[in-house]
């Protein structure tokens, strides 16, 4: 069988070269780190979570990453079995310990018999062989501007931001409490996986006006500063009106402080724990361009945090992704260049979730056109059909913006109920669709695969 060129082991990557693997192909996966780092990288492991150690919610039913993770599990993915193995308790979400799963994604990958991993920078896009490129936002400058050559784009990049780490120890739990939103999850563990500061109003105004009046990291000439709506700065979502935090990452609901049972907060900023251990936690969707020296005076406002040491501080990063809809085919091939494979991040999804999915898929059509035997198309109805379909072509070139998935990028359900109470069985009606589709898609590839 041919030999297939993954350049890149991250989320994508590594999925890719799994599912190629297991379907028989010889696979070698070149790597970058850690000869060549990336700002957000800090290992040479393939699989490296670069920032909140969560793959979002885990429900099948009502939630379409969720839906994004059964299809995985389903489809005998790398990525998805690694994290449930490391799970940690995080209420309904799945998040886990990112060193051992890291170490794990490597070991597996490393132990396989047909891959082999190079470490090296790939800086071309070459002319021969099947390559996947699943380079991810930081894609080295070099490559990256191969890219743009072939593609003819002038920008392949924009920027987000990220979140906080901070030492548990440092956290004053007199002040602070741990709860999961509306008690959720399982165990007592469970709904106790978040650590919670409480605002009255006065602090809330003085935080506020703290964050407007933060010296921010300029852009440099020539980057562009659109952001993806999902991963706003706080300063940025604060300069949209004083409430909107209140209303968005700091909501105080579904929470109650047992210092102060009867006092309601104003405002609630939540932590997550980060590793296994418990000692690092992240503030829950305090992604930042805030200087660092800002950073903490600004921070260390919050009740509970007030003497907050940080293992990591928030940033700005460099997201490059191409314009999918007008570059790739329907197989996420380069139209210009049909043996270029893109996957991940770079191909206009965004989250460790959807670009793992995009490598599963990469990987899959990568094998098969190896063997000769094009897969089915992959079903629209399906979550990885849905956003594969919405990158490659349902979505509008001139104001393609990286991607999370979500029910919206579903086609229509006939004759369900709109409306909040309608919408439970609307979500599950698109679950259960979905499932039914991407077994039946599995079962034509392998019918081992349609058990379950
Ligand atoms: P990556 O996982 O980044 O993997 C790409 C790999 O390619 C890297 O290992 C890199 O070293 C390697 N590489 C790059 N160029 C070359 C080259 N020329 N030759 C060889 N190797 C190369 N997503 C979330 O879901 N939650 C988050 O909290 C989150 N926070 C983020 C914070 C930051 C700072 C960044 C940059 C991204 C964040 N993302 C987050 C998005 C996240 O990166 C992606 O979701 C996911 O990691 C992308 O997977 P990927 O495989 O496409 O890229």
């Amino acid at each position: 069988t041919e030999e297939i060129h993954i350049v890149g082991g991250g989320m994508a990557g590594s999925e890719a070269a799994w599912q190629a693997a297991n379907r028989g192909c010889r696979v070698v996966i070149h790597e970058m780190r850690p000869e060549r780092g990336t700002f957000a990288h800090k290992t040479g492991n393939l699989g490296e979570m670069v920032c909140s150690n969560s793959f979002r919610s885990d429900d099948h039913e009502q939630n379409a990453v969720g839906l994004l993770h059964w299809e995985m599990k389903q489809a005998g993915g790398l990525v998805i079995s690694t994290a449930y193995k490391h799970r940690l308790p995080a209420g309904g979400a799945l998040a886990v310990d990112r060193e051992r799963f890291a170490e794990d994604i490597t070991d597996a990958l490393r132990s396989h018999p047909n891959i082999l991993i190079s470490n090296e920078e790939v800086s071309t896009l070459p002319d021969d062989g099947q390559w996947i490129v699943a380079t991810g936002p930081l894609t080295s400058d070099a490559l990256g501007q191969a890219i743009a050559r072939e593609t003819g784009t002038t920008a392949l990049a924009f920027f987000d931001a990220i979140a906080p780490i901070v030492h548990a120890e440092s956290i004053d739990m007199d002040r602070a409490w741990l709860q999961s939103r509306y008690d959720k999850g399982e165990t007592e563990e469970e709904r106790r996986a978040y650590i919670n500061c409480p605002m009255d109003k006065d602090t809330y105004e003085a935080f506020i006006d703290a964050l407007l009046a933060a010296d921010v990291t300029e852009f440099h000439d020539g980057e562009t500063a659109g952001y993806f709506d999902g991963c706003l700065p706080i300063e940025v979502m604060a300069a949209r009106g004083r409430e909107t935090l209140r209303h968005g990452p700091m909501k105080p609901v579904g929470l109650t402080n047992p210092h102060q049972p009867d006092v309601k907060p104003h405002a609630v900023v939540q932590l997550r724990r980060d590793n296994a251990l418990g000692t690092l936690y992240n503030i829950v969707g305090f992604q930042t361009k805030m200087k660092y020296g800002a950073q903490a005076d600004v921070f260390r406002i919050i009740p509970g945090l007030e003497n907050a040491r940080f293992a990591r501080l928030g940033g700005i990063h460099r997201n490059t992704f191409l314009n999918s809809p007008t570059l790739l085919d329907s197989g996420m091939r380069l139209r210009s260049k049909p043996n270029i494979r893109f996957a991940g991040q770079i191909t206009g999804v965004e989250g460790y979730v959807e670009s793992a999915a995009m490598g599963l898929l990469a990987g899959r059509l990568a094998a098969a056109e190896a063997a000769g035997h094009p897969l089915p198309e992959v079903p629209q109805d399906s979550a990885h059909g849905a956003l594969v379909h919405h990158i490659t072509g349902g979505a509008d070139a001139r104001t393609f913006q990286p991607m999370n998935v979500n029910f919206g990028l579903f086609q229509p359900l006939e004759g369900l109920r709109s409306g909040r109470k309608g919408r439970r069985d609307r979500y599950k009606a698109y679950t259960d669709r979905a499932k039914a589709c991407w077994s039946d898609w599995l079962a034509a590839q392998s019918p081992a695969e349609a058990a379950e």
